[in-house]
């Protein structure tokens, strides 16, 4: 096993990352957490309100780009892992600005990489099921699926995962690598689906759905993502790559009409929008590995989780 005592996560202060801060402070083990984000529009110390008042957690505002600072702060802490979730997360940006995520998709894994061999700490690196691209129906992808990016944030973090696996083959590094499904869940940027949706719809606003709506994501609760990123830096075997999926497979067209039953708004506010370039028509992983080398598995049921989600950011987006 790995030993949580001392973690620097990168990109804390975002989605996934702010409920993997949670998480790991609800462990007894972690003794000291420091999180390492450069608040880009999509991170905000507010995701952190709560978490900061422990005083295990450290907050440190700075680029995973910068070699010398990652290297100090792994030093200074005695880490005993680094985790990283930073990252340029949004597809559509992705294809306007494809350098950013060049820069702290590759970049940033390779700085991170470099650092954690300077002390030899393990690492775990935060993935995608998008590195994949489309999984035909009834397939599902296990971790030797060979990988066919679609956009500049897959492919970029397809090459980030490439840079972590030869981390292990020509260094003999300890590296470990979660593939993770669509997450829903508290404090998600408006830019992505579900709060998007909503806040549409609170508005009275045309819901944009891309293309037919049709496509199909594999949605899991946050919650249970975190838990799983923990599981897998702990258990995983090194240079091993582990699928964080839920199995519960809905249209982007079926999550559009979920959230506007339950805001008792009408389908009529759904309107088509162009395609997006290059839109994979399913993702699809097979997460059964990650049940019987790791003991995990998705166990928010979605129908609720999805629910209660849906809940608590109309509460916020009705407010901000
Ligand atoms: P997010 O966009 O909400 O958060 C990313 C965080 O990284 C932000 O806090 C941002 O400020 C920080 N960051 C960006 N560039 C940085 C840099 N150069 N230096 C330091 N910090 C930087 O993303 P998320 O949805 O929480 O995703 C987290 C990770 O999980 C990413 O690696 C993403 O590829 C992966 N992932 C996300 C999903 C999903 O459904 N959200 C699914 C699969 C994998």
């Amino acid at each position: 096993m790995r030993s949580l005592r001392s973690i620097l996560l990168t990109g804390g202060a975002g989605f996934i990352g702010s409920t993997l801060v949670r998480q790991l402070l609800m462990r007894d083990e972690v003794e000291r957490l420091v999180v390492l984000d450069s608040l880009t529009y999509a991170g905000s110390r507010e995701n952190l309100v709560g978490p900061d008042r422990d005083p295990r957690f450290h907050f440190v505002e700075g680029d995973i780009l910068d070699l010398a600072l990652v290297t100090r702060l792994l030093r200074e802490n005695a880490c005993s892992g680094l985790m990283n979730l930073a990252a340029e997360s949004h597809v559509d940006n992705s294809i306007e600005r494809p350098g950013d995520f060049i820069s702290t998709n590759i970049g940033g894994t390779s700085v991170l990489l470099e650092a954690a061999r300077s002390v030899a700490v393990p690492f775990l690196q935060c993935s995608t099921d998008e590195v994949y691209g489309p999984i035909n129906f009834p397939k599902y992808a296990d971790e030797s699926q060979k990988l066919r990016p679609s956009s500049p944030y897959s492919a970029s973090k397809a090459s980030a995962d490439l840079l972590v696996q030869a981390a292990n083959t020509t260094y003999g590094q300890d590296v470990v690598i979660a593939r993770c499904t669509n997450n829903y869940g508290p404090r998600q940027h408006p830019e992505k689906l579900i709060p998007k949706m909503i806040y549409h719809a609170l508005r009275d606003e045309p819901l944009p759905i891309y293309g037919s709506g049709q496509q199909i994501r594999d949605w899991i609760h946050v919650e249970d993502c975190a838990k799983g990123l923990i599981a897998t830096f702990e258990k995983g075997h090194s240079n091993r790559i582990y699928h964080l999926g839920a199995k519960f497979e809905r249209t982007n067209l079926g999550i559009a009409r979920s959230i506007l039953k339950q805001l008792h708004k009408p389908e009529s506010l759904i309107q088509q929008a162009p395609d997006r370039p290059g839109h994979d028509a399913r993702y699809a992983l097979d997460p059964r590995l990650a049940l019987i080398e790791l003991d995990w598995r998705a166990r928010i049921p979605f129908r609720s989780g999805f629910e209660e989600v849906v809940r608590e950011l109309s509460q916020n987006l009705r407010l901000g």
